[in-house]
Order: structure tokens, then sequence, then C-alpha cells
């Protein structure tokens, strides 16, 4: 596919969103859909699913492990959560809400899940050609580099590696979910700082970085 200009790639992600909006193919999911809007940006972060709020807001990362997430970027990264949510294109590996599991927590979204909500996140990438991919959590880690092995391995490195036929850079963070306690303990904590430095000095963040 040739490359679009900035206009030519807005009207198509408003496209895809308007089928994403309207699928109901996963009989499990509950709706509605969440998606940010159709910002046109190099930098693309792949988060796993949205909880039970994020629906009712309309927007995602919008309740306890957004908070999290922001106040990551906000304090290590030095973009603050308005700048973020203007400037950084957010999509996840299932755009639904999959309820609770079992024993308790949001249930994880299944392969078929995945597999299904895949279309999504290929025609966005097909479309935006990032520089730059932050997944967010193993789920969406391994949806980018594949069997990666442990998080103590991923997070705090930068890599290069192909998604969805793109070269592109990837710098992976732990999920911010409250019920995680990798990023609080040791060698987490360390690692994610190494991630947020990391993601600070990229020359794609550095653009959209307040003025000193
Ligand atoms: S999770 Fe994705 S594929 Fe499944 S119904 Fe929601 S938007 Fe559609």
């Amino acid at each position: 596919m040739p490359t679009l200009d900035k206009s030519g790639k807005r009207k198509k992600l408003v496209v895809l969103h308007r089928e994403l909006a309207a699928c109901k193919a996963c009989p499990q999911m509950i709706g509605p859909v969440v998606h940010g809007p159709p910002i046109v940006s190099a930098i693309y972060l792949l988060g796993q699913a949205p909880g039970p709020h994020e629906g009712r807001i309309g927007k995602p990362f919008a309740w306890t492990a957004g908070k999290t997430l922001f106040k990551w970027f906000d304090e290590q990264v030095g973009i603050d959560e308005a700048t973020f949510r203007e400037s950084i294109y957010m999509s996840a590996v299932a755009r639904c809400f999959p309820g609770k599991a079992k024993g308790g927590g949001d249930r994880r979204p299944a392969p078929d899940e995945i597999e299904r909500c895949e279309a999504y996140v290929r025609g966005e990438v097909e479309i935006l050609e990032p520089k730059l991919v932050i997944p967010v959590g193993s789920l969406a880690i391994s949806r980018v580099l594949g069997d990666f092995g442990k998080l103590d391995g991923v997070v705090g490195t930068q890599t290069r590696a192909p998604f969805h036929g793109v070269m592109t850079d990837v710098i992976a963070l732990p999920h911010p979910s409250g019920a995680s306690t990798w990023h609080r303990v040791e060698p987490g904590k360390t690692l994610l700082s190494k991630a947020l430095g990391l993601l600070a000095a990229h020359p794609e963040i550095r653009k959209l970085k307040r003025a000193p």
C-alpha cells in the first residue's frame, strides 16, 4: 500500500473506527467497543483490553490502570495525560471488555477473540506505519515480539521488530493494572524505570515533549 499523507491516513482511520464501533463478532465480549480518536501518530500503544469502566466513559485507559500508566509517563517520560491522549494512538489486543474471570480480575481475551480483533490492529498499523510501538503487558508484548520469555528479559530493552509488515522500534512496558505487583518490586521496579528512560530518550517521544 503506498504511503498516504496525514489527511489520507486520518480518513482511513475514521472508516476503520466506524467498522470497529459496529463490530459484534465475539459473543462472550461485553460492548461497547472502546477506541481512542483517529490520531495520525508515529507512536502506537498496544494495550490488552478495556476494563469494566472504559466502555461507559468511552476512552481507553480511563480508570485505575490508566491512572498508573499516565503517572509513569508524566513523572518519568515528561508527557502529561492530555498530551499523551492527543498525540499517541491508543490501541489494544481486544477492544471490548472480556468480563470478569472466574477467579476474580478481568478475563484475559481468548485466542479466537484476539485473532478476530487482530484485523483492526493490522489495519491501523498498515495505515499509521508507526516508528515506535509500545506494547503494554505480557499479552500485548507477545503479539508484537512473539514468545518473549519473561517480562524481566524484555522490559527495559529497545528492539527493532517487524509488526504487521512495518519495521518499528519496540519498547515494552508491564501492565499497570493494580492486580500486578511485578512493577512494584525488584527487578521490575528498576526495569520499568529503564523502559521509561528509553521512552523519554526516543526521538518520536522527544518530538512531543513539553518545552523545557
Ligand atoms: S473484541 Fe474486537 S473482534 Fe471481538 S467484538 Fe470486540 S471489536 Fe469485535
